[in-house]
C-alpha cells in the first residue's frame, strides 16, 4: 500500500481545491441560505471532467483512479457538502454501477452525456417503508411489450428533478424479496416519473432531494441493468463503493472545520492570550487533528483494498463509519470553540454542523455500517 500520490493524484487535488476556493466556498453560505441549485458550477465541474471521473474517456469521461476521485470529493465538501454531494451520487451510485453491470450499448449511451455534465445522474434504492431494510422495497415492474412498467414510491432522492438518469431497483414480487428485485435505468424526463417537492433538509440545502412517484414509468427493455434478479446485489456493490466517497465527503467537511477552529482560536482572545494558548483548547485541537488524520488513513487503506479482487463491504463500512462519525465529533468542538459564535450563521461552523449530521445516516446509517461489518466479523470467528 503505497499512500504517496502520483503526479495525476497531486495535480487532481490541487485542480480541484482551487476551483473550490475561487468558485464554490465564495457562494457556500449564500446557496445554503436560499436553497438555491447551483447548476452554472455543475456545469463547469462537467468541463473539468469531475462528473465522470473514474469513467474511461471512451465513454466521455477523466478515466481516473479511485484515490484521484476521493480526493476530488474531500476538497469539493471542504468548500461546500451540497456539491459534493450531487457530484458524489453522479459519480458513484449512478456513473458506477453503469459501469460496472452495463452492456456495451448502456455504456455508449447512458455514461456520455453523464460523463461530460451535460445531464446528471442518481439513485432509486429507499421507499417510504424501506430504509435500512432495502430488500422490503414495494416498487414493482412488469413487463410490457418492449418495455417495462414500473410502478411505486421512492423516497429521499438526491438529485431528483435536477438529473436525468437514474439507477433504480424494483421488484417484480415483493414476496420474492432480495431475488425479486431488479435494476433499470431510468430516464426521469417523462410524465410517469413525478417528482415531489423538495425536502426541507437540516443541511445539504443547496443539494436537492425529494420523494419520486412512479406512476407507470417507463423503461425500454434493453435498459435492465444487469441480470433480471441481480439488482439487489447490485445495489450493495454498488454501495460498497460509494460509501467510500461519503467517507470523503465527512473528512472535508471535518477538514474545514478544523481549520475555521484554528483560525479562530489563534484569533480570539480570552483571559489576555489567544484561545490556542490555553492548554485545554489546544489539547482539543490535537485530538481533532489526530481523529481527522486516521480517518482519512482508513480511508485511503480502504480506497486501495477496493482496487483489489472481490467484495470489499467491510473495508468500506468502516471507513464510512469512522470517518461520518469522526466529522460529527469534530463540527461539534469546533462549534464548542467558537463559543457563542459557532451558533451564528456569520460562522462557517453553524452550516458545517448541519452539513456534517447526514453523514451517519445516508448509504447505509452508522448501525446498518456495524451489521454489515458485524457480518464479516462473524465469519472471521467462525474461521477462527
Ligand atoms: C439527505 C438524504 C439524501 C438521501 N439520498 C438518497 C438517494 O439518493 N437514494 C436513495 O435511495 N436513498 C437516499 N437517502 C435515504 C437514506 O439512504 C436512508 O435515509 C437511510 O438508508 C436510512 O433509512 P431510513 O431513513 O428509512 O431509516 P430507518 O431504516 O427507518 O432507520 C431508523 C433508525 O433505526 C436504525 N435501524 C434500522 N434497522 C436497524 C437494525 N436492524 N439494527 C439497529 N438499528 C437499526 C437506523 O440505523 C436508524 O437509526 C437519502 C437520505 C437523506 C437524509
Amino acid at each position: 500500500m503505497d499512500f504517496g500520490w502520483n503526479e495525476q493524484q497531486e495535480m487532481v487535488r490541487d485542480m480541484v481545491r482551487s476551483f473550490a476556493e475561487d468558485r464554490i466556498l465564495p457562494g457556500a453560505a449564500e446557496r445554503d441560505r436560499t436553497g438555491a441549485f447551483p447548476a452554472g458550477i455543475l456545469g463547469e465541474m462537467g468541463e473539468l471532467g469531475l462528473l465522470g471521473m473514474m469513467v474511461p474517456e471512451e465513454y466521455g469521461g477523466a478515466g481516473m483512479d479511485v484515490l484521484s476521485y476521493l480526493l476530488a470529493v474531500e476538497e469539493l465538501a471542504r468548500a461546500d457538502a451540497s456539491i459534493a454531494v450531487t457530484m458524489t451520487v453522479t459519480n458513484s451510485v449512478c456513473c458506477w454501477p453503469i459501469l460496472q453491470y452495463g452492456t456495451e450499448e448502456q455504456k455508449r449511451k447512458y455514461l456520455t452525456p453523464l460523463a461530460s455534465g451535460e445531464v446528471l445522474g442518481g439513485f432509486m434504492l429507499t421507499e417510504p417503508q424501506a430504509g435500512s431494510d432495502a430488500a422490503a422495497l414495494r416498487t414493482r415492474f412488469v413487463e410490457d411489450g418492449d418495455h417495462w412498467v414500473l410502478e411505486g414510491s421512492k423516497a429521499w432522492i438526491t438529485n431528483a428533478g435536477v438529473a436525468k438518469y437514474f439507477v433504480c431497483l424494483a421488484t417484480e414480487d415483493p414476496a420474492l424479496k432480495a431475488q425479486g428485485i431488479s435494476a433499470f435505468i431510468l430516464d426521469a424526463d417523462q410524465p410517469g416519473v413525478v417528482v415531489n417537492r423538495p425536502e426541507e433538509k437540516m443541511g445539504l440545502r443547496s443539494s436537492k432531494t425529494a420523494m419520486v412517484t412512479l406512476e407507470g414509468a417507463r423503461v425500454p427493455r434493453d435498459a435492465m441493468l444487469g441480470a433480471q434478479g441481480s439488482g439487489f446485489r447490485l445495489a450493495l456493490a454498488t454501495l460498497d463503493h460509494s460509501r467510500l466517497g461519503i467517507a470523503a465527503q465527512a473528512v472535508g467537511i471535518a477538514q474545514a472545520a478544523l481549520e475555521e477552529s484554528l483560525r479562530y482560536a489563534r484569533d480570539r482572545q480570552q483571559f489576555g492570550r489567544p484561545l490556542y494558548r490555553h492548554q485545554g483548547i489546544a489539547f482539543r485541537l490535537a485530538e481533532m487533528d489526530t481523529e481527522l488524520a486516521a480517518a482519512r488513513a482508513l480511508l485511503w487503506s480502504a480506497a486501495w483494498e477496493s482496487t483489489r479482487p472481490g467484495r470489499h463491504s467491510r473495508t468500506s463500512a468502516r471507513a464510512k463509519l469512522h470517518a461520518s462519525e469522526m466529522c460529527n465529533r469534530i463540527v461539534a468542538w469546533a462549534v464548542q470553540i467558537h463559543g457563542g459564535y459557532g451558533f451564528s450563521k456569520e460562522y462557517t461552523v453553524e452550516r458545517l454542523y448541519r452539513d456534517a449530521r447526514v453523514t451517519t445516516v445516508y448509504e447505509g446509517t452508522s448501525e446498518v455500517q456495524k451489521i454489515v461489518i458485524s457480518r464479516a466479523l462473524r465469519e472471521v470467528a467462525e474461521g477462527l
